[in-house]
């Protein structure tokens, strides 16, 4: 699958749509999902355009990973929930639920978060 320069992510990066906005720097975008399903649900996304993490780790740059990854600590210190603890997750293609085709983290927090994986069915 081609990256789509349409995808909602994209145009949160562009500011063509409104996000609110926890934390940014030159790798990363931080802001609220729209749908929170934790107390705290905040998305971390690469400013580079990546469909997901199997694209980002076979073509973005060491600096543009190791921003990335320091940018979703950086924002989960922010949020308040370091101490207490969080649960960081990417969905990937279709079985892993992705939604939207540019690469996110989902840092959930603020409550107990329970079983990792609903069971099937
Ligand atoms: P995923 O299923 O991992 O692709 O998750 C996509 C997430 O993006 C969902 O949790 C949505 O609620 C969230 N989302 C979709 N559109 C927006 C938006 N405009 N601003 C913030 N979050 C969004």
């Amino acid at each position: 699958m081609e990256y789509d320069p349409n995808n909602v992510f994209a145009k949160i990066l562009r500011r063509e749509i409104p996000a609110k906005i926890v934390y940014e720097d030159p790798h990363a975008l931080a802001f609220h999902d729209i749908q929170p399903q934790a107390p705290v649900h905040v998305l971390v996304i690469p400013k580079g355009a990546y469909l997901d993490w199997p694209d980002f780790a076979a073509r973005a740059s060491d600096a543009e990973m190791a921003g990335f990854i320091r940018a979703v600590a950086e924002t989960a210190r922010l949020l308040g929930v370091e101490a207490a603890g969080y649960r960081v997750l990417s969905n990937i293609g279709a079985d892993g639920g992705q939604e939207v085709p540019h690469l996110h983290l989902h840092i959930f927090g603020g409550r107990k978060l329970g079983r990792m994986v609903p069971a099937a069915g």
